[in-house]
């Protein structure tokens, strides 16, 4: 690329690097100069020739300086928003990801591009101890360019004060939502990521992820102390996926339905395909029935040997398969873009994990299919609540021996292990018991997962009352969003609709390309001026508190809650009782 638009990296000899102005580089440009970099740097790099929706929109806000955080399906391309900035800010980039594969896969991506400033590496603790020291050296003397580093990492002060010292300029959170409690995927060691970015004196934030819920990106922006973020929301639209959902009165009568589909549309030379199964018995069984049929396929769940997982997902890869059925452990880091089907033999556990789910199909752009194939005790709450609400009692006895072990000084915590053996309580809800004590701030979490009572920890009983209503918000939260997927398995509008009202992305007309639509059902959305209380409008309930339109049908309005979630309300009872008030303009 050309030296021009290469800005001053720290070098070796330097002992300080140039600190980031206003001036130097692309964000003192003018608007049109900075696209213009933008889209040389792209088409040099990445050898685009034209961006996916959102891709330069939050590229240019990151370039500008501006914290920014950006929603962005799965396979649109998010890697390439740092990528790119990554070559136009004035210093080195870190990319928090949560998972050590995706960092490996991320190194070799960016090691493969001629044109990089610096190189990419990794830190995470599946390295040595020299890897791990060389990686900081690297980015000490200006050699490395992209860190990729798991959360936890940022946990030793001796590594924040390294990274301090190399003045990042950009900030990259992947799987944001992991930050957020809403999230499926939080994980506590991303709490404190917000307090990292201030250590380092708040280099430009950029957080990315798939998971676009209202409320998980106004937790993502809170939590990591982004400010006057700008959100970019694009490309939640996949025409090309049509969308369907079939109803069935027994188990029996739903397995057949789905083995009928998957065999029809793989003799109809529609593959390679995926079907998802809620539990690892389910992918051996359905597996075990197609291949009777005579179907090249594999089961995949997280229960079978690495070396069978490994050969599944490569024969996925190279052809050699027409399905494979699979948990939700198959699809994270898998980039298919020729899969034709996604069938669901049970609904996914949220609207948004179903959405990430099918979007795997159709990539390419072509024609793809998303079936959810489903029962009506599928979609009860059971499934999802294995580990239930702990009791407050239990919460407070895991609390005090925390405690007790650090008065009696053992330094090395309390695990869950060792609380096993105290209280005689299975590890599962052990372990969220520690979790719902850490997010209260009652205890602190070490790397190796052992307990230590916070600092001004709140006593066992006040951190079990908090910790209790924590749960029981999430579980109230958690039931919304079955209730959503319940909402998306029955409507009887247009699905896609549906889909990307949820996601905040209005769509005006039916799309003509679901079940619904192809049968006639589907109607148009209310206009503005035709409904009281059109998408998107904040409002107060008298019991429920504020919350946000969401979807507007005929008779009925969906709003999110923030307190408790989606709830769908009858229009003429919202209207006949002034159940709900619009809230601010
Ligand atoms: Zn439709």
């Amino acid at each position: 690329m050309p030296s021009a638009f290469r800005l001053p990296i720290a070098d070796a000899g330097q002992p300080e690097p140039v600190p980031r102005t206003k001036q130097t580089g692309p964000a003192g440009a003018s608007s049109s100069v900075r696209t213009r970099r933008i889209r040389e740097t792209a088409r040099e790099l990445l050898g685009f020739e034209a961006f996916r929706p959102g891709q330069e929109e939050a590229t240019k806000s990151v370039v500008t300086g501006r914290d920014t955080l950006a929603v962005l399906p799965s396979g649109a391309g998010k890697s390439a928003v740092y990528q790119i900035a990554g070559q136009l800010v004035a210093g080195p980039v870190l990319v928090v990801s949560p998972l050590i594969a995706l960092q490996r896969d991320q190194v070799g991506r960016l090691d493969e591009l001629d044109g990089l400033d610096g190189r990419a590496a990794q830190l995470n603790s599946a390295l040595s101890a020299g890897d791990q020291r060389a990686a900081l050296e690297g980015l000490a003397d200006g050699t490395v360019r992209h860190l990729f580093l798991a959360p936890e990492q940022l946990a030793k002060p001796e590594v924040v004060e390294a990274i301090a010292k190399a003045h990042p300029a950009l900030f990259v959170v992947d799987e944001a939502h992991c930050v957020s409690a809403w999230g499926h995927d939080f994980r506590p060691d991303y709490l404190r990521l917000g307090g990292v970015i201030e250590q380092l004196g708040h280099p430009t934030v950029l957080a990315l992820t798939a998971t676009a819920a209202p409320p998980v990106r106004a937790e993502i922006v809170e939590r990591l102390g982004m400010r006057d973020a700008r959100v970019v929301v694009a490309g939640f639209d996949r025409p090309e996926i049509r969308l369907e959902a079939e109803q069935h009165a027994d188990a029996h009568a739903k397995e057949k339905a789905v083995l009928e589909r998957v065999t029809a549309l793989v003799g109809d030379g529609q593959v390679p395909g995926i079907v998802y199964s809620a539990t690892r018995k389910g992918t051996e069984q359905i597996a075990a029935e197609l291949a009777d049929r005579g179907l090249r396929v594999q089961p995949y769940h997280a229960g079978l040997r690495k070396t069978d997982r490994e050969d599944t997902q490569r024969a996925f890869m190279d052809d050699e398969l027409d399905v494979v059925v699979a948990t939700t452990a198959f699809g994270m880091g898998i980039d298919k873009p020729d899969t034709r089907f996604v069938v669901h033999a049970e609904p996914a556990d949220s609207v948004d994990s179903y959405y990430q789910e099918i979007g795997r199909a159709g990539r390419d752009g072509k024609p793809a299919l998303a079936v959810l194939v489903y029962r009506q005790e599928d979609l009860g709450l059971r499934r999802f609540f294995a580990a239930g609400v702990p009791a407050e009692e239990e919460l407070q006895q895991v609390a005090g021996l925390v405690g007790a072990a650090e008065a009696a000084g053992i330094d090395d915590g309390v695990d869950v292990r060792q609380l096993r053996e105290e209280t005689g309580r299975p590890a599962t809800p052990l372990a969220r018991d520690l979790n719902l004590l850490e997010q209260v701030s009652a205890v602190v979490l070490d790397e190796e997962g052992a307990a230590h009572p916070a600092e001004g920890a709140p006593s066992p009983g006040e951190a079990a009352a908090a910790a209790r209503e924590l749960a029981e918000h999430r579980e109230r939260v958690e039931q919304s969003r079955v209730e959503m997927m319940r909402g998306y398995a029955e409507t009887t509008e247009c699905r896609r609709q549906f889909l990307l009202g949820y996601f905040g992305e209005q769509l005006e007309q039916p799309c003509g390309n679901c079940d619904n639509c192809t049968a006639g059902l589907a109607q148009q959305q209310p206009d503005e001026d035709e409904t009281p209380f059109p998408p998107q409008t904040a409002v107060q309930h008298a019991q429920w508190g504020p919350g946000i339109v969401m979807r507007v049908e005929d008779d009925r309005v969906v709003v999110l809650f923030e307190e408790v979630g989606y709830k769908t309300l009858a229009l003429a009872a919202v209207l006949d009782n002034d159940l709900l008030e619009r809230r601010g303009t």
